[in-house]
Formats: C-alpha cells, sequence, structure tokens
C-alpha cells in the first residue's frame, strides 16, 4: 500500500528514516511551551476569557521568554521535520486557546509578510508587527469581510495606486479581523482590478497611526474571548508604495499575466494553505486534550452508585474514544506538518484534512467533557464550558468544515465540484 506521502516524494531515499520518536530539542521545546501554558497561561484563563479584553501582561510574559516575537517563531520554524511548531502550538492551547491566540495571532501577519514580502519589507515590518519585550504589539491579518467569508474572490476593499504620489489608496470594511484595530501594523488583502477575482488581489501592509485606518465594532462572542476581533475601516487610507507586498513590478506582471489569461497561481496558493492549516488543526487539539484530561481525572474521583463514574463502561468507553480521536488528529496533523516543512506535495489536501479532523474532534471531544462532568460541565465553575466554547471556531475560521471538505474532494477527484 502507497501512502499519499511516499506517493508523492520526489526523492524518498534521501529522507530520514521513519520514526515517531520526538528529538530532544522538540522535546525540550514542548517542555519549556508546557511550563509556560500550566504556569502562567492556565491560571489566567477564565479571567480572560470573563474581561474579553487582550491579555496584555501575559504577551509580555511570553515575549520576556522568548515565545513571543520573532526569533521565538524563527525557532519554532526551525525544525526541519516541521513538527516542533504544531507541537508548541498544542502545547500554548492546552493552556488556553483565547490567550494562546492573542500570543499566536500575529503570527498570520507575519506569515503573509514572510510569504510575499521583500527582504526589505520583511526588515522593516516584521519587527513592527511584535514590539519590544518592554512594549510589545500585535499584528493583524484582514482578508474576511461581511459579503466575503468562505468566497474570498468577493473582495470588495479596493487599493489604487496614485502614481505622481507614489502611494496605494485603500478603501473599505474588513470583518471578524483578530486584533482589527489594535494592532500596530495590519496586512490588508484588496483587490486591485476586481474583474480578476482572486488573482486580481494583493496584500498591503499599513503602518502603526496610519490615517484612514480605523477599527469598527469589537466582536462579542462566543468564545476565544482573550483574542480581540473586531471589523476594520479603510478610508481614503494612503500608505507609500513601498507597503505593496512583494513591490509593484511583480503585482504588474501577475495582473498582465493574467489578464493575458495566463495559468493561474492557485495550485500555489492552495500549497500555502495546505501549510498553514495543520498549525491550526495543532492548536484546535491542544482544547481537546485540556478537556480530554480534565475529564478522565474527574471520572476517576467522581463517585456515583458507590463507585468512579468511569467504573461504568458507558463513560470509559467515551474517554477511549476521545483519546483515539485526539491522537488520531493529532497523526494527521504531524503528517501535514512534516509534508509542509519538507516540500512534499499536498495531493489530497492532506493539510486541509489535519485542520478539519481536529476542529471537529476538539468540538466532540469537548462536548463529550462536559457530558462526563454532568452539572459541573455545564458551569464557569469548571473549564470545560470555556473549552467548548473555544472549540467552535475551528470549524469555523481559517476555512470552514464544509470548505475543508470541499478542498479534499476537489483535490481528490480533480474536478470542481461546487
Ligand atoms: C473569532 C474569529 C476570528 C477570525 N479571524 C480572522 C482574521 O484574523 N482574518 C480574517 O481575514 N478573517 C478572520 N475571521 C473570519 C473567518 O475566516 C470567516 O468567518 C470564515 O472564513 C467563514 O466566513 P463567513 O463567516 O463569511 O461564513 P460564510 O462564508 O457565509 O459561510 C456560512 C456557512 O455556509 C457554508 N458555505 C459557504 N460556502 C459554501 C460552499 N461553497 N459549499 C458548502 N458550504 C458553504 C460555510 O461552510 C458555513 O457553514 C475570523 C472569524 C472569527 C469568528
Amino acid at each position: 500500500m502507497s501512502t499519499t506521502a511516499d506517493a508523492a516524494a520526489p526523492d524518498a531515499e534521501k529522507a530520514p528514516a521513519f520514526s515517531l520518536e520526538l528529538s530532544q530539542d522538540q522535546r525540550d521545546i514542548r517542555d519549556w511551551v508546557h511550563g509556560f501554558a500550566k504556569s502562567v497561561v492556565r491560571p489566567a484563563a477564565a479571567e480572560w476569557d470573563e474581561r474579553e479584553e487582550t491579555p496584555w501582561p501575559i504577551i509580555q510574559e511570553a515575549a520576556k521568554i522568548g515565545l513571543y516575537g520573532f526569533e521565538g517563531v524563527a525557532q519554532l520554524h526551525a525544525d526541519p521535520t516541521g513538527l516542533t511548531m504544531a507541537i508548541a502550538n498544542e502545547e500554548l492551547f492546552w493552556g488556553d486557546a483565547g490567550i494562546g491566540m492573542a500570543i499566536m495571532g500575529t503570527n498570520l501577519a507575519v506569515a503573509s509578510i514572510f510569504g510575499s514580502g521583500t527582504p526589505e519589507q520583511m526588515g522593516e515590518f516584521i519587527p513592527q508587527c511584535y514590539g519590544t519585550v518592554d512594549e510589545p504589539q500585535v499584528a493583524s491579518f484582514c482578508v474576511s469581510e461581511p459579503d466575503a467569508g468562505s468566497d474570498v474572490s468577493a473582495l470588495r476593499t479596493t487599493a489604487r495606486y496614485d502614481e505622481p504620489a507614489d502611494e496605494w489608496v485603500l478603501n473599505g470594511q474588513k470583518a471578524w479581523a483578530t486584533n482589527g484595530g489594535i494592532a500596530n501594523i495590519h496586512v490588508i488583502v484588496a483587490t486591485v482590478d476586481r474583474a480578476l477575482g482572486s488573482r486580481g488581489q494583493a496584500a498591503f501592509v499599513i503602518p502603526p497611526e496610519t490615517p484612514g485606518l480605523t477599527q469598527g465594532t469589537k466582536v462579542k462572542k462566543h468564545g476565544l474571548r482573550a483574542s480581540h476581533t473586531a471589523d476594520v475601516f479603510l478610508d481614503d487610507c494612503r500608505i507609500p508604495g513601498r507597503c505593496l507586498l512583494g513591490g509593484k513590478d511583480k503585482l504588474d506582471s501577475r495582473l498582465a499575466r493574467a489578464r493575458e489569461g495566463g495559468r493561474s497561481n492557485s495550485q500555489a496558493a492552495m500549497q500555502t494553505f495546505e501549510v498553514t492549516r495543520p498549525i491550526v488543526g495543532a492548536q484546535a487539539i491542544g482544547i481537546a486534550r485540556a478537556a480530554y484530561e480534565y475529564s478522565l481525572d474527574y471520572a476517576r474521583e467522581r463517585k456515583q452508585f458507590g463507585r468512579a463514574i468511569i467504573e461504568n463502561q458507558a463513560i470509559a468507553f467515551a474517554l477511549a474514544d476521545m483519546k483515539m480521536e485526539i491522537d488520531a488528529a493529532r497523526l494527521l496533523v504531524w503528517r501535514a506538518s512534516w509534508m509542509g516543512r519538507t516540500g512534499q506535495r499536498f495531493t489530497a489536501a492532506e493539510g486541509s484534512m489535519s485542520k478539519l479532523k481536529a476542529g471537529e474532534v476538539a468540538v466532540w471531544a469537548t462536548e463529550r467533557a462536559i457530558q462526563i462532568l454532568g452539572g459541573n460541565g455545564y458551569t464557569r465553575e469548571f473549564p470545560v464550558e470555556r473549552w467548548h466554547r473555544d472549540a467552535k471556531i475551528y470549524t469555523i475560521f481559517e476555512g470552514t468544515s464544509e470548505i475543508q471538505r470541499l478542498v479534499i474532494a476537489r483535490a481528490i477527484s480533480g474536478l470542481q465540484i461546487a
């Protein structure tokens, strides 16, 4: 039987021998992030969930230990197997997903600058995304709009080039932006030529304090409440020409190719999503694992009918299924993480698969956890109801479960399934 990964590997002989044993470096980083999640993040989780505010003191703590900042991310990314980034995200989100997103949300904007920017743009803007240890900052990656969520080709935010001034002028409204309005750096995806759909779009960096960018309503959410989410308005927002990621020459030749009906780079865009989605999946696994561990302990302690509730198969089997599903989801996340880092082709949308499975396992496992805790599970005195609320977003953002299924279905069939 051949797996997708080995069928796709062009030079399988050069690949290291298969092993799921973590290296000493991976174990050290896992334990380091877990220690932070356990001692700093989890004790603060309920408070910041209730406050529904950005946990700046915790972000600062993360910056102090080197977890928040470009060096920290670069360290996680350096692992040639690709697993460390997933492992670190799982541990941090095991502590708390709202605070986890407040710490990791900046990385979305950074990934976009890193993926599309020139070396000069990376040098100028990435440090500003994180700020300093004494004064940490956050960044925001704004794609979604009120009428363009799953369908990003429908974006209405425009970017017009004012040639005499060498400035771009942006107008429009962004929706549900993580860190929107409070960010030091906003990366805005806007359309330069709407007739070209997603091929007519480009990403722009809005430097700090730029007039014309304002925060709209801060969204009150079901979960992930320590992470700030808001609309962002762009009203004749003028930015220097150098803020177009990748530069104007590159954009002009891309637009010219698209207008001539040249090949779309949607394959390349799909591969990029496949690389980032497992990280989101790892976050969902962190929440699911927290709920599983908590309910396992609870089921051992709680006695009804003269015995621990875990001594009933109904409870013990639920826990067995939770453990199995979480481990299965993690294996999909690790496979996709490894594929992304080692440059394997995602022939069956393995990245989307991992995010889909992990998100759905997180929702299901946290619901099971509430059931195992009974009445206690439904109260805010116990953390499982928060984990359930937090888990739900993982079937919605970064591509809904339906969109992941669409991507997988298209990849395996080669057809434009609608
Ligand atoms: C907490 C939070 C944080 C977010 N952070 C960011 C951020 O930082 N940056 C950003 O750009 N966006 C962000 N988003 C937006 C998020 O990515 C979108 O909400 C998501 O892509 C879904 O879009 P939508 O809400 O418009 O749903 P819709 O696209 O309207 O979908 C509604 C329903 O229809 C289904 N559906 C749509 N099209 C199809 C189809 N073709 N086939 C089958 N089913 C379909 C969907 O799966 C879903 O169930 C965030 C959202 C939230 C809630």
